[in-house]
């Protein structure tokens, strides 16, 4: 059997966080009771027009400069002509062609090792979400809900040929993607809410093929999880499907996420049976470059910029950075917390260690921990001191997480002050007397030693000495010896 090849294009809609609808001025929000956010303009009524959306198409203009496009100075609408229940007009309005909003940008996603990876973006273009359909179980029929019918959609589309070339790039491509949606603001990202949808296309080959296989587009994945294993089912599945000496058809398959198998929707539409004309009813966009520049100049920090800047000022490993910038509030945190203390590596430890998994365990997010950043400092900052030692804060976190209460009054209350320099000595004196034969082993030259005495205090003193002085103390009384 020859080696494959995978590739993966990539297309993916993301509602756009707007008050109102693309077109009219129903309320943009998720669920709700069924219809109730509609009016003629959104159920596709005869005689109703549309009208722009200013915000959504400056969430477009904005998210295409941050994926590095061209933003086209002309820009058109288009019918995209099909029949289904939840479409009302019988028609998306879409931007078909080579003038949607954005062209040719790209992102750069970060793999495990390190190594970094352009993905090129052919297409940002903006168009409506459709209704929904709910179908009722086995009672034969279905009903359909339009509050989402017209709320404004952003598409991102990958280039030809595809840049990415395992389900791994693909995950990392969608994540990547989704936390510079929320960086801008534009999009919530919940996939689990399909306000973001990611639907690769993948294909494979014989290693050493110029032409590329038949590709299949891959529908309902709602986590990143499922876009990894979906690729990789359907790269396996269509292997076995030319191995066999079949022909891997052109379709639209679903993905079954509890089985873990995708399985066939419908044969894809060609481009021809959308029967794509411009929108009459709109007048086509024209971008003042002025306007433009004045947004690029206001776009925020993205989360790549952001994790090279926080490498390079607080000194933390590429992997920190990479976590803490997940989230534009996790990075503020961060920074927040880091004001004020010298060991900036500590704070991005503590964060990620002990608070990751304590807000984890309570289904929240590090920066909505009820420790506030300005206490993690002050936390860090006792333990800087001498004040407290790393193994009491591991104690000290978790009553402050718990109560609210901060690292001071923690250890006052709980008597986890340091041990004073009498009360070590007292315990070192016992250890190094109860211990003659280790003693010994030291005397004769067996330094190592020494660490199991540091351990017999630490835990005799239930972790509130300093390992220095315990070090310090434990060599000065065998020296009496
Ligand atoms: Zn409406
Ligand atoms: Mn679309």
């Amino acid at each position: 059997m020859p080696l494959y090849e995978t590739h993966v294009g990539m297309e993916c809609h993301a509602e756009l966080l707007t008050e109102s609808k693309m077109f009219c001025g129903c309320r943009n929000e998720f669920g709700g009771e069924p219809n109730t956010r509609t009016c003629p303009v959104c159920l596709g009524l005869p005689g109703s027009l549309p009208v722009f959306n200013k915000k959504a198409i400056e969430h477009v203009v904005r998210t295409a400069l941050a994926l590095n496009c061209t933003i086209s100075l002309h820009s058109v609408f288009h019918r995209k002509n099909y029949f289904y229940p939840d479409l009302p007009k019988g028609y998306q309005i879409s931007q078909y062609g080579n003038t949607p909003i954005g062209v040719n940008g790209w992102l750069e996603i970060e793999k495990p090792d390190g190594t970094t990876k352009k993905i090129h973006i052919t297409r940002v273009h903006l168009e409506e979400d459709t209704g929904k359909l709910i179908h009722s179980d086995g009672a034969g029929y279905s009903v359909v809900d339009y509050n989402r019918s017209s709320v404004p959609l952003m598409e991102i589309v990958t280039a030809f040929p595809p840049d990415i070339e395992s389900a791994e790039e693909a995950r990392l491509y969608a994540e990547t993607l989704r936390s510079i949606l929320i960086y801008l603001g534009v999009s919530d990202g919940k996939m689990e809410q399909g306000s973001l949808r990611a639907e690769p296309n993948p294909s494979v080959r014989p290693v050493g093929s110029d032409t590329f296989g038949t590709k299949t587009e891959l529908k309902n994945l709602n986590s990143f999880r499922s876009v990894q294993r979906g690729i990789e089912y359907e790269a396996q599945r269509q292997i076995e499907v030319i191995e066999s000496g079949g022909r891997v058809t052109q379709e639209t398959r679903g993905w079954d996420d509890e089985k873990g198998i995708s399985f066939s929707q419908r044969s894809k539409e060609v481009e021809q049976e959308y029967r794509y004309f411009p929108e009459p009813d709109l007048i086509p966009l024209e971008f003042d470059p002025e306007w433009l520049e004045s947004l690029r100049a206001e776009l925020p920090e993205l989360p790549n910029a952001k994790k090279r800047r926080l490498m390079e000022q607080y000194g933390l490993p590429a992997t920190d950075a990479a976590q803490l910038v997940l989230e534009r509030e996790t990075a503020d945190y961060f920074e927040q917390a880091a004001r004020g203390v010298k060991d900036t590596k500590a704070v991005a430890n503590w964060m990620l260690g002990d608070l990751a998994r304590l807000a984890n365990a309570s289904g929240l997010a590090i920066h909505a921990a009820p420790i506030p950043p300005a206490a993690l400092a002050e936390m860090v900052g006792l333990i800087e001191s001498g004040a407290m030692t790393g193994k009491i804060a591991k104690t000290v976190i978790e009553e402050m997480f718990a109560t609210g209460k901060s690292a001071p009054q923690v250890v006052q209350e709980k008597g986890l002050t340091v041990s004073g320099a009498d009360e070590v000595a007292g315990i070192v004196a016992k250890v190094v007397a109860a211990n003659p034969d280790v003693v010994a082993k030291i005397k004769a030259g067996n330094d190592k030693s020494i660490g199991f005495l540091v351990g017999q205090v630490m835990k005799e003193s239930k972790g509130r000495a300093k390992p220095d002085d315990v070090n310090r103390l434990l060599r000065e009384e065998m020296d009496k010896l």
